[in-house]
């Protein structure tokens, strides 16, 4: 017998050349994002003051492939290509017939896939002559990616951390400190956003679109900074695709191709980045891979948010976009899965999903931490809480085969490692984890201010 194998390596000649664009193979192109005011499809000069040109183009490029400059490459080496792992004790575990694969993004510096996007935003953002970056962070993953790739190109860099996860993770500030960059509890007395919902709400956990809202403020008041965002844009989906194409190739080595891949959705950077090339295989050559993404049924866009036009952010300065959302004023639940606490998913996720091309699913959070508590105890690695939700729905998919006695293929985003998670580990044996069901009342008070903007 042969014997197994249970990393699929490759040499770092093998890292992708080019990202992949899925827009240039959507059956329906994502609608344009719209500016509030005059409710008019917005142009790359209304962009202009967040971002730089290069990325700006990138957002709307329908060409397939586009190049990942050398430098940008150079760097990717310091961790990529990432593992791909077959597991074989998980499977023996869950005495399941289904093959099990998992891609580990946790071993980038960040310990998570946010690195990917961080290293190129900041290379475009120096070659046009950026200072100074501002942005958002939840659990804490993106800060940190940003602060590194800020780090390495010599921009200065502040972080708007969620209070909630700030408090929660200690360890996230003095390690976004370490890399050089300045951190705050969002909301902060530092903006007017800010000022306004801690006036209106003294004891906030604070909300991603919340952060959103203060880093950007804090941007369009200096013309040599500009602001990034960690997920959720076409232009941070497309860098991510570099984990699904290295896995095209892993899955080449391993003689195997998955029939479902699967990663947890907060905005959807890290469910694009490994499912979209295997989507550019369903469309342009047959293929049939169902791609599924997971969200805590606590923050449910995908399953009961709505699709229609909505802010990225609490106060509403981005442009309006087309996407499935439960309105930019919901306040998620204080789950441990910060990344996923966002009210809105990508516009390319959410035009996928209206066309039914991708799946999505709503997981409770203690179901979450069991199956990510059971994933450590065969394959070692402690997974970040968002994880966790991929997790779950693998075990799902794989007492599904069981039942079924089907071997099927699957194929999980392990997109970070939860080692500043553990208070949330904690938490959950010490029996102060719950799950959260939302009300109808809940599940509504965000889209109740969405009548006055258009519907699609
Ligand atoms: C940021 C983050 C997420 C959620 O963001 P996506 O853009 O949906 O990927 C999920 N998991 C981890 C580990 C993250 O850092």
């Amino acid at each position: 017998m042969a014997e197994k194998q249970y990393k699929i390596l490759l040499s770092e000649d093998e890292i992708p050349r080019h990202w992949y664009n899925i827009q240039a193979d959507m059956p329906n192109k994502p609608l344009p994002p719209l500016h509030p005011g005059t409710k008019q499809p917005v142009g790359p000069a209304d962009l202009a003051p967040l971002f730089p040109m290069e990325l700006i183009k990138q957002e709307v490029s329908q060409e397939r492939y586009i190049e990942i400059p050398e430098e940008v490459r150079e760097i990717y080496k310091l961790w990529r290509p990432t593992p791909m792992f077959r597991a074989h004790r998980l499977e023996k575990m869950l005495d399941t017939p289904a093959k099990i694969y998992y891609k580990y993004e946790g071993v980038s510096p960040s310990g998570s896939h946010k690195t990917n996007t961080a290293v190129a935003q900041a290379y475009y953002n120096k070659m046009e002559g950026v200072k100074r970056i501002t942005t958002e962070t939840g659990a804490g993953q993106w800060g940190t990616a940003l602060a590194i790739a800020c780090q390495m190109f010599d921009i200065e860099c502040e972080v708007f951390q969620v209070r909630i996860s700030y408090n929660q993770k200690p360890y996230r500030k003095a390690l976004i400190e370490s890399f050089g960059a300045k951190i705050y509890p969002s909301p902060s007395e530092l903006t007017e956003s800010g000022r306004k919902i801690l006036a209106q709400y003294p004891d906030t956990p604070g909300s991603l679109g919340i952060a959103i809202s203060e880093a950007i403020e804090c941007a369009v008041q200096d013309e040599n900074c500009k602001y990034a965002l960690g997920s959720v844009l076409n232009h941070v989906l497309m860098h991510q695709t570099i984990i699904g194409q290295e896995c095209l190739v892993q899955m080449e080595k391993a003689g195997d191709f998955p029939d479902i891949v699967i990663a947890p959705l907060g905005g959807g950077s890290n469910f694009a980045g490994i499912s979209f090339p295997f989507l550019h295989q369903n469309l342009t050559q047959g293929k049939k891979v169902r791609a599924i993404a997971v969200e805590p049924a606590s923050c449910p866009k995908l399953t009961k948010g709505e699709f229609r036009y909505d802010f990225g952010d609490s106060a509403g300065f981005t442009p309006l976009l087309p996407m499935y959302t439960l309105g930019h004023n919901f306040r998620p639940a204080a789950i441990h899965a910060g990344g996923l606490r966002y009210h809105g998913a990508s516009v390319l996720c959410s035009q996928l999903l209206k066309d039914g091309l991708i799946e999505a699913n709503a997981i409770q959070q203690l179901e979450c931490f069991e199956a990510g508590i059971a994933f450590a105890k065969a394959e070692g690695i402690i997974p970040a809480p968002e994880a966790t939700h991929g997790i779950a729905q693998v075990f799902r998919e794989a007492q599904r085969c069981k039942e079924e006695g089907k071997s099927e293929t699957i194929l999980l985003n392990l997109c970070g490692h939860g080692f500043l998670d553990m208070q949330a580990y904690m938490d959950y044996f010490d029996g102060k984890l719950s799950d959260h069901f939302l009300t109808d009342e809940e599940l509504k008070s965000g889209l109740k201010e969405l009548a006055d903007y258009p519907s699609i």
